[in-house]
């Protein structure tokens, strides 16, 4: 259970708190959403219980451990231990592959390189990019990179899984798919979320508000009863979906399609122009010949199609 008491959290430079006095608990197993404004405080709260911010005032207690009591190395294994992130910027090494990247957060873990394999294969099947496995992170898509950063919360099975904003700038068959994943993770451990798509809240959620530093509750329900899933009624990342991601990406590369759009014409333009030329100076040459000719001059004209030109002969 996460418990938190009086939290105010002031930014050096900052005059005003971004976090005021906020109080709040959190069961084992439920479904959160943090909501609020952009600048409201969302990522600071979330990187305070997942263990990246020890610099405020007021107590953070996580399964009856005050978090600013750790050392370092007991923070560090609260970290490890304890907490899943689903990074909003990703948190990735761009020019490794996507198993590299995945092995990360599994490091210190006393698996097998075989089992982490396994583990990681298993869980980009779930969001439908296995066949990603050896492809450079920077070589995915926008929303695959979300994806990626999904799985990364995915694989560590921690009591905390903490999400910011994961559903932004994805179409909305994939936002309803990762939610459902997110939905399913939460009847095992608790799952806090970020998200500005505040219409698709499932209702099986407890919501919270910052505004102004300050903390609003809002669709309490009781987290301990476990809500049945939203029946599927589509397969999750389908086919169809992936395209339309590819579409989508393309029409947000606007800068990128004009150019080559403009390079196409152009080659183009050149392929007709020095064709046209060739033939124009062809034809010059011959009139240029026939203008110097005598009138005694014999005009050879061969019938062989496969040759087209003209032999001139002067006769004596
Ligand atoms: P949200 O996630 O709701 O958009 P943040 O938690 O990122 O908001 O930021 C809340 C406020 O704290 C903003 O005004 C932001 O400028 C400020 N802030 C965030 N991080 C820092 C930082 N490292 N140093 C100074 N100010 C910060
Ligand atoms: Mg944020």
């Amino acid at each position: 259970m996460i418990e938190i008491q009086n939290l105010t959290k002031r930014y050096k430079n900052n005059q005003e708190p971004t976090l005021k006095n906020i109080s709040l608990k959190i069961v084992d197993t439920g479904l959160y959403y943090l909501v609020g404004k952009s600048g409201s405080g969302k990522s600071t709260l979330l990187q305070i219980i997942g263990g990246m911010d020890y610099d405020y005032q007021g107590k953070v207690i996580v399964d009856k451990k005050d978090l600013s009591s750790l050392n370092e190395i007991e923070k560090a294994d609260y970290r490890y231990q304890k907490i899943s992130f689903i990074f909003q910027d990703y948190q990735a090494i761009e020019k490794e592959t996507v198993l590299d990247n995945l092995l990360k957060p599994l490091a210190i873990s006393s698996l097998s390189l075989s089992e982490k394999k396994k583990k990681i294969a298993e869980c980009l099947k779930r969001v439908g990019l296995l066949n990603k496995l050896k492809k450079n992170f920077n070589e995915l898509s926008g929303g695959e990179k979300k994806r990626i950063a999904l799985v990364r919360g995915l694989i560590k099975e921690t009591p905390i899984l903490l999400a910011d904003e994961p559903l932004a700038s994805l179409n909305k068959n994939i936002r309803n798919d990762i939610t459902d994943i997110l939905v399913e993770e939460s009847r095992k451990r608790a799952v806090i979320i970020i998200t500005h798509e505040e219409d698709e809240i499932p209702e099986c959620a407890e919501v919270f508000r910052l505004i102004d530093g300050k903390i609003t509750f809002e669709n309490k329900i009781d987290q301990q009863v476990n809500l049945p899933l939203k029946p599927k009624t589509r397969h999750p990342f389908s086919l169809i979906d992936n395209f339309r991601e590819i579409y989508t990406n393309l029409l947000s590369k606007r800068k990128f399609l004009t150019i080559a759009l403009f390079s196409l014409v152009v080659a183009l333009f050149s392929i007709t122009f020095s064709f046209l030329l060739s033939n124009g100076v062809k034809n010059s040459l011959e009139s240029t010949i026939t203008s110097f000719m005598s009138e005694n001059s014999l005009v050879i004209t061969n019938k062989d199609e496969s040759y087209t030109g003209t032999a001139f002969a002067e006769v004596r």
